[in-house]
């Protein structure tokens, strides 16, 4: 596990500056949820995160160490997309081994990691299924266990059940705050949804126009918003 820190970050995209100096300070496995309407640059921080994106200015560190200059494959992270491609030509255990293959992991090692995480996601009886015949919860489990298997020591998520109906959406939130618990894993989960943020973070982060409007507990920020823009948007129905 380990602590993530962000501190002055600003990016722009040609002329237009999109993260407007943004200091982000998340604990050993806290679960963060950052959120605010689209295109506020949520995808953008977590893009940073991961090293898919480089800050124009300011610094991101992952435990004790700066990451500006580490390149993602480095990094020690793991990403959820919500457009959580599976591969369809290939079972779910080669789903989840895949990467896992690609660094050159001892083939005992890889089938040990991916039984532990199909146990975790109950996903145990459908390791030989393909794609296909799964539900779309289960696919989820799917892309889930592909970054479970990876043991990073930081969980990136980004709006990972926004493709999923209502009622497995509410499902999903549970199953992966109880993942969570049981990984304990340092997490970043952006989603637009302040249900969602609600329900699930330790820590949120309301987002606007590239600035943090405020951080803080779930319930410090139902009680004591620091401004109209906060509280109509945690106080408004998904
Ligand atoms: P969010 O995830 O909160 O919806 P994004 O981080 O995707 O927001 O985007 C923040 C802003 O940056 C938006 O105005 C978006 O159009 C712009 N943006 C994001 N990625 C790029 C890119 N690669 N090139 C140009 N503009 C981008
Ligand atoms: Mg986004």
């Amino acid at each position: 596990m380990a602590s993530v820190h962000i501190s002055g970050i600003e990016k722009h995209f040609g002329g237009t500056q999109v993260i407007r100096g943004v200091d982000i300070d998340i604990a050993d496995g806290e679960f963060c949820v950052l959120v605010g309407p689209s295109g506020c640059g949520k995808s953008t921080l977590l893009r940073m995160i991961a090293g898919l994106e480089d800050a124009d200015e300011g610094e991101i560190s992952i435990g004790t160490r700066v990451v500006n200059e580490v390149p993602p494959k480095d990094r020690d992270i793991a990403m959820v997309f919500q457009n959580y491609a599976l591969y369809p030509h290939m079972s779910v255990r080669e789903n989840m081994s895949f990467a896992l293959s690609l660094a050159r992991q001892p083939k005992r090692e890889i089938e040990q990691r991916v039984d532990r995480a199909a146990g975790i996601l109950g996903l145990g009886p459908y390791l030989e299924r393909f794609p296909r015949q799964l539900s779309g919860g289960q696919r989820q489990r799917v892309a889930m266990g592909r970054a479970i298997v990876r043991n990073p020591q930081v969980f990136l998520f980004d709006e990972p059940l926004s493709n999923l109906d209502a009622k497995l959406r509410v499902q999903m939130r549970i199953e992966i705050r109880e993942l969570h618990r049981r990984l304990k894993a340092t997490s970043v989960y952006v989603t637009h949804d302040q249900t969602e943020a609600m329900t699930m973070g330790d820590k949120i982060v309301v987002l606007r126009g590239g600035v943090v409007e405020q951080a803080g507990a779930p319930l410090e920020l139902y009680d004591r918003p620091v401004n109209t823009f906060v509280a109509t948007f945690i106080g408004s129905p998904a």
